[in-house]
């Protein structure tokens, strides 16, 4: 049963109303109603899907935006450049096609589930999240908004807008690995993303891996990145892995997979993708 339903068509009005008390913020719904299953939903809900503006991925001559609202199948069905092939890769297994149709990036970036498969990709592609509220507009890199597992920085008043992302060269491309107990509707034992942008040789000017579902929250694997500068991409990338790379992570022990497994599963998972990438 629900106390009270706003489908807000402004950002000023989401902000107006969000300002006026606790809301739960419904996007696609398809990680809030499953977590109340046999529940009462606590706040009213504040549906954001209908407010102009927020759906939708554009570039400018700096950034690359993906609007709070755009979902997975749009992200599979938008034209963009191998920078971003590794979230399509993500968006082709994030749960099934239903799920792809409703649920947004925001949105699984909002969840703050140790196992969202986007933060892994949007960590290695370097993006911020923009919040806005009646007190005006902030933003956050990646890594300062996910503060724990199921933890956001996000402000009751808030609202996320946008993800932002930093525009590179087209030579830039990117990579996604995922183990889970199947490939569909299952939840990730681990995933790996790995951006690299090149210069016009070919050598990486800067490389981003990034893991999820091995910490509270997804990391960045800063040596093996900085090893991975100035390198050739048709290198042995794969064989640049160090078993002292994964440092960052903490894996735990759960039903899907032991943290010893989790990590040797990472390892391999790192190589495939910079095979990839080295392709
Ligand atoms: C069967 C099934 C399979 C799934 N498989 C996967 C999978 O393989 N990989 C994976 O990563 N996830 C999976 N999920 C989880 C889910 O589909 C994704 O995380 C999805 O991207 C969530 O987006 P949503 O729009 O539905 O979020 P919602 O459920 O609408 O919202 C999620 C949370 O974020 C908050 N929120 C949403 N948008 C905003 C915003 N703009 N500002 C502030 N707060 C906001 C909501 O209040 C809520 O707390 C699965 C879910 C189901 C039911």
């Amino acid at each position: 049963m629900l106390h009270r339903f706003e489908r807000p068509r402004s950002i000023a009005e989401a902000a107006r109303l969000l300002a006026s008390g606790p809301w739960s913020v419904l996007a696609g719904g398809t990680d809030l109603y499953p977590a109340h299953v046999g529940r009462r939903i606590a706040a009213p809900l504040l549906d954001i899907t209908a407010v102009a503006g927020l759906r939708g991925i554009r570039r400018d001559e700096h950034f690359w935006t993906i609007g709070a609202t755009t979902t997975w199948t749009d992200v599979l069905r938008a034209e963009l450049p191998p920078l971003f092939d590794a979230l399509k890769a993500a968006a082709r297994e994030v749960g099934g096609v239903q799920i792809q149709n409703a649920g947004t990036v925001a949105g699984n970036v909002c969840n703050a589930s140790p196992a969202a498969d986007g933060t892994p990709v949007l960590l290695a592609l370097g993006a911020r999240v923009v919040l806005t509220s009646e007190r005006g507009e902030r933003e956050l890199a990646l890594d300062e908004f996910v503060l724990g597992s199921r933890r956001t920085a996000c402000a009751a008043d808030e609202l996320v807008v946008a993800l932002r992302i930093p525009a590179r060269s087209e030579r830039a491309r990117s990579a996604f690995a995922k183990l889970g107990g199947r490939r569909y509707l299952t939840i990730s034992i681990s995933t790996v993303a790995v951006v690299v942008d090149l210069d016009a040789s070919g050598v990486i000017t800067e490389a981003n891996v990034a893991v999820g579902s091995c910490s509270a929250v997804g990391r960045r694997l800063p040596a093996l990145e900085a090893r991975l500068a100035g390198v050739h991409a048709g290198h042995d990338l794969a064989g640049l892995v160090e078993p002292g790379d994964l440092a960052p992570l903490t894996p735990i022990d759960d039903l899907r997979g032991s943290a010893a497994y989790r990590l040797d599963a990472t390892a391999t998972l790192v190589r495939r993708a910079l095979c990839e990438v080295a392709a």
